[in-house]
């Protein structure tokens, strides 16, 4: 089949082709490097597939003129789907599929690299050395061992992290609509929201984004947290209400952040903007805060994940093309 890749890195392009080439080369994969949105829809008229990444818009107006031109299928390199109308593409007969299961590692791994830098500020200390001041004034952390650490979302990522983090000995908390019993193996309690923000020393979020978690950290969450509490986030950026967060990073409630996604990362992040003004002033008030430490969405982003992410892309791309259905497939609810 004929497939337009949306927002492709030349990552991307590398491990789409080698996975493609794997499966006997049966797909034209046709790679560019705009995000999808409502002015580059028709880029993708007269093929029947298109991929996109986790900031291309999905929205319904788009969905509705990627039909118009001939696609039937929306093939998504995520396990997020927020971006995506899966109403509006139901009623246009776009089938859409996910990567529903890729590396947690990944995700995991980097929630708890996160974590580290920030209390131990390894972020600072690397600047230091640099400048040739040894100083260890103000790089001081907490040990984790012995904190409770809350995890909000404890599905596959969720659980992982929870797994990683009880091998530093910490008393765990969860926070879900469902409790998975790899984490109750580990020792988890589930409790309220609210009592997981006022007990845990570190909070980390590994819920998806939906409207019953927008905004889940809101000004409210925040004054529930325990003063000083590192917060975690690798989920999705508009859990967390960004101007809520900096007021409590102002009043000094909060003790550090380490967020790998952003409410407005969009037109923002997988971009080179080293040599243009940052106009979003609340992006640009979060990075002037020592204990913050923010990166561009790239939790995911290890050999084995995109490995993975490129695979079952293309296994999709058989499966819907042989008229199987998979795991992947996206319903509304
Ligand atoms: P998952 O579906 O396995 O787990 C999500 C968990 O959240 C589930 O246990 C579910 O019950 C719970 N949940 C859903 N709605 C809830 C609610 N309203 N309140 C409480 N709990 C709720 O998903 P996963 O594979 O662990 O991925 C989690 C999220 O991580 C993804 O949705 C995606 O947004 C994010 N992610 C980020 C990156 C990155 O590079 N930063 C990469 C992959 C995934």
């Amino acid at each position: 089949m004929r497939v337009l890749v949306f927002d492709t890195k030349k990552y991307d392009r590398e491990t789409l082709q080698a996975a493609n080439r794997a499966h006997g080369a049966a797909h034209e994969l046709v790679f560019i490097e705009s995000n999808l949105n409502e002015q580059t829809a028709a880029l993708a008229d007269g093929f029947r597939a298109v991929s996109i990444f986790v900031n291309d818009d999905a929205s319904a107006p788009v969905v509705e003129r990627l039909a118009r031109g001939g696609v039937r299928l929306l093939l998504l390199r995520s396990t997020g789907f927020n971006h995506v109308d899966l109403s509006a593409a139901a009623r246009c007969g776009i089938t859409v599929m996910r990567v529903a299961n890729y590396s947690p590692y990944a995700v995991a791994e980097f929630a708890v690299a996160l974590l580290l830098a920030v209390n131990r500020k390894i972020h600072r200390a690397y600047n230091r050395m640099r400048e040739g001041n040894f100083l260890l004034d103000g790089l001081q952390g907490r040990d984790i061992h012995g904190k409770t650490v809350g995890v909000i979302g404890t599905g596959r990522i969720g659980a992982v992290f929870a797994q990683i983090m009880a091998g530093f000995g910490v008393t765990l908390l969860g926070y879900d609509v469902t409790s998975n019993p790899e984490c109750v193996r580990l020792g988890m309690r589930y409790v309220a929201l609210d009592e997981l923000l006022a007990q845990s020393d570190v909070v980390s979020l590994h819920v998806p984004l939906l409207p019953s978690t927008y905004h889940i950290i809101n000004a409210e969450a925040l004054a529930k947290m325990k003063p000083g509490a590192i917060l975690i986030n690798t989920s999705r950026g508009a859990l967390v209400d960004a101007e809520a967060l900096i007021e409590a990073l102002k009043s000094g409630r909060i003790g550090a952040v380490g967020l790998d996604v952003y409410e407005e990362e969009e037109g923002l992040f997988f971009r080179d903007r080293s040599d243009q003004i940052i106009t979003d002033d609340v992006f640009a008030r979060l990075m002037t805060f020592p204990n913050v430490l923010i990166t561009g969405h790239q939790a995911f982003f290890t050999h084995e994940a995109l490995t993975q992410i490129a695979e079952t892309t293309i296994r999709n791309l058989n499966d819907f093309e042989a008229g199987r259905t998979n795991e992947n497939v996206l319903h509304p609810h």
